[in-house]
C-alpha cells in the first residue's frame, strides 16, 4: 500500500489550480483534505481536460482516454480520502481485453485467461508460451518495484538512486536499453513483438525509444486487466469532482487564464475576462510549456522556446467520432488495426513527421458495453491514428484522412461504416492546441523517452518562483490517467515539504 507523506503545514493555505485534467483534479482532492482553501480553474466549459465528453444527437463519446488500466492506482487514490472507487462507478471487466487485426488478414483476441493467450503465443512461435509467461514473471517484478520506488516515489536528483535500498532494488530491473532490445530477447516472432509493445503508444513513444522498464506495461495488461468504467472514462471524471467537491474544492469552468502575477507574499492569478484570484501559491496543470511560456513573464521562466522546441513530443492523433446505424459485430470494445511492418507509422511520428499512408490505429466502440452511450439500434465507435505533433491539418488533409481511415477499416476489419454514418465529428493537432492550449497539438503531453524520463523530465517545484508548482502528465511520473492522479500525489507532498 502507498503511503502518503504528511500534508498537514499546507491547512490554511489559499492555493489556485489552473486546470481540471485528471492531474489537477488529483492535486486539488489532495490539498483540500489537508486543508487548503482550493479555487480550481477551468478554461472549457467541462472538467476533465483530454478527458472531455462529447455529446450529439443522443450519441456520448469520450473525446481520449478510454482505456481503464491500474485499477490499484485509483483504489489507491480514493483509499486516501477513505473511499472506494465503486462508490463514485462501477467497472466492468473486458473480454476480450482487445482485439487485434493484422492488415495480412490475421487476428487475434487477447483475454482475461492467461493460458489461452499463451496458447495464441505458441501458436505463432513454439516454446512462446512459455516465454510468455517468464516475460510477465519479470514484468511483475517491475511494476511492484517500479510502482514502490519510483512511480509512487519522486526521486528529483540522480543521488537519489544512490540510496542503498532502491540500488538494491533497481539491480536486475531492466532500466536501461529500449522496449525493441528487450521485446526481441523473449519473442521472434513480429506479431509477437507488436503484441507486447503496443502499449507503448499510451506512453507516446516508440519501441525504439522507451526505455525497457516500461515492460511493466504487459503486467498491466495482461495480468491485471482491462477495465469499463460505468459512463466511461467521464464517469470517472464525474467521480473524481463529486469527491473534491465534498472536500471542499471550489471549481470555476469557462475561466481560462491569462496570468500568473506575482504579489507581496503571493500571487493574482487573473482569467481572460479580468478577474483576479489572489492565493498564496498556485499549481499548474495545464500543458508545462503554455503555463512558462504565455502565463509567465520572460525572467520567471525555468526554460526558453529552445527548450521547448528540442523536446520530443509524444504524438497527436486524428480522431474520427462516429455514430452509426446497426451492429459492428467484428469489432471488439477495443481493437486495433496493425500493419505488419510498422515501423514506418513510427518512423511519421518520431523521425521524418507525416501523415501515415499505412496506419496503425486503434478503434474504441463502447456501446458494445455500455447502452447509454449510442441510441437503441446504434453504435458509437471512434477511430484513433496516432500522428506527428506539430503535422499540419488543414480542413482538405482531414477530409482525405477521413476517407483513408473509412476504407481501411472495411478493408482489414470487414465492417464498412461508410454509408452507415449518422454522427461525425473529427479531432486533430489544431483542436488539441486550440481546446487545451496543448504544445505542438500534442495529445499525450512529453514523450517518454529515454532521455525524457523519471528526473529528466521538468519539475514539480518551479525553481524561479517559489511557491509556483506544476502537476499531470508533463512532469513525473508521465503520460496516462493513473500516472496523472499519482503526479497530483506527488505535488502536494512536495508543497507539503517546502511548507513545513
Ligand atoms: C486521444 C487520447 C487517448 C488517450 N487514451 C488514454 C487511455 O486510454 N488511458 C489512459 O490512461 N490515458 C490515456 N490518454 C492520456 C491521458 O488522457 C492524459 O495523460 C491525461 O488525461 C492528462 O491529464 P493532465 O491533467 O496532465 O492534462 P489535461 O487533461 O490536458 O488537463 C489540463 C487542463 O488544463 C486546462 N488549461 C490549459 N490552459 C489553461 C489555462 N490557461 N487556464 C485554465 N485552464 C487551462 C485544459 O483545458 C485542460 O483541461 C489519452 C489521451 C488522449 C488525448
Amino acid at each position: 500500500m502507498n503511503s502518503v507523506s504528511d500534508l498537514d503545514s499546507l491547512a490554511g493555505e489559499s492555493i489556485v489550480v489552473i486546470g481540471g485534467g485528471f492531474g489537477g483534479l488529483s492535486t486539488a482532492c489532495y490539498l483540500a483534505d489537508a486543508g487548503a482553501d482550493v479555487t480550481l480553474l477551468e478554461k472549457n466549459e467541462q472538467l476533465g481536460g483530454r478527458a472531455s465528453t462529447l455529446e450529439r444527437d443522443g450519441f456520448r463519446f469520450d473525446m481520449g482516454p478510454s482505456w481503464y488500466l491500474m485499477p490499484d492506482v485509483f483504489e489507491q487514490f480514493f483509499a486516501y480520502f477513505g473511499k472506494r472507487p465503486d462508490e463514485y462507478y462501477g467497472l466492468t471487466r473486458l473480454d476480450p481485453h482487445y482485439r487485434i487485426f493484422f492488415k495480412d488478414g490475421d487476428r487475434v483476441d487477447m483475454v482475461p485467461d492467461l493460458q489461452a493467450n499463451k496458447e495464441v503465443f505458441e501458436s505463432y512461435e513454439p516454446g512462446a508460451g512459455d516465454k510468455l509467461d517468464d516475460y510477465l514473471r519479470k514484468s511483475e517484478r517491475n511494476y511492484r518495484i517500479g510502482m514502490e520506488h519510483f512511480v509512487y516515489t519522486d526521486r528529483t536528483k540522480l543521488t537519489d538512486f544512490i540510496d542503498p535500498v532502491v540500488f538494491k532494488n533497481a539491480w536486475g530491473l531492466s532500466l536501461v536499453g529500449s522496449m525493441q532490445d528487450h521485446v526481441e530477447k523473449y519473442f521472434d516472432h513480429p506479431k509477437l513483438q507488436q503484441i507486447m509493445q503496443y502499449t507503448l503508444v499510451f506512453l507516446g513513444g516508440a519501441p525504439n525509444n522507451t526505455p525497457a522498464l516500461y515492460n511493466l506495461m504487459s503486467h498491466v495488461d495482461f495480468n491485471m486487466g482491462v477495465y469499463y468504467p460505468d459512463g466511461g472514462l467521464a464517469g470517472v471524471v464525474d467521480g473524481i469532482v463529486e469527491l473534491a467537491e465534498e472536500l471542499g474544492v471550489e471549481f470555476h469552468t469557462d475561466s481560462p487564464v491569462a496570468e500568473i502575477a506575482g504579489r507581496r507574499g503571493g500571487f493574482a492569478v487573473r482569467t481572460e475576462d479580468g478577474r483576479e484570484f489572489l492565493c498564496d501559491q498556485v499549481v499548474s496543470d495545464a500543458d508545462y510549456a503554455h503555463t512558462e511560456q504565455e502565463l509567465l513573464p520572460p525572467e520567471k521562466r525555468q526554460y526558453d522556446a529552445d527548450y521547448w522546441e528540442s523536446r520530443t513530443y509524444a504524438p497527436s492523433a486524428f480522431l474520427l467520432y462516429l455514430g452509426v446505424e446497426g451492429d459492428v459485430d467484428e469489432l471488439a470494445h477495443h481493437t486495433l488495426v496493425l500493419p505488419t511492418e510498422w515501423d514506418d507509422h513510427f518512423e511519421t511520428i518520431f523521425e521524418n513527421p507525416a501523415w501515415p499512408d499505412d496506419p496503425a490505429y486503434y478503434l474504441c466502440v463502447p456501446s458494445k458495453t455500455d447502452d447509454t452511450v449510442a441510441p437503441e439500434g446504434h453504435s458509437n465507435l471512434f477511430a484513433l491514428v496516432p500522428i506527428a505533433a506539430g503535422l499540419d491539418d488543414t480542413p482538405e488533409q482531414r477530409r482525405q484522412y477521413r476517407d483513408l481511415v473509412l476504407d481501411d477499416i472495411a478493408e482489414h476489419t470487414g465492417v464498412d461504416l461508410r454509408d452507415r454514418i449518422v454522427v461525425e465529428e473529427t479531432f486533430c493537432v489544431s483542436d488539441f492546441a486550440e481546446r487545451y492550449n496543448s504544445t505542438e497539438g500534442t495529445a499525450l503531453g512529453l514523450a517518454h523517452t529515454l532521455t525524457q524520463t523519471a528526473l529528466l523530465r521538468p519539475p514539480h517545484a518551479s525553481e524561479k518562483v517559489d511557491g509556483l508548482y506544476f502537476t499531470g502528465s508533463f512532469t513525473t511520473p508521465g503520460i496516462g490517467v493513473p500516472m496523472c492522479l499519482i503526479s497530483g500525489q506527488l505535488t502536494a507532498e512536495e508543497m507539503a515539504d517546502d511548507a513545513a
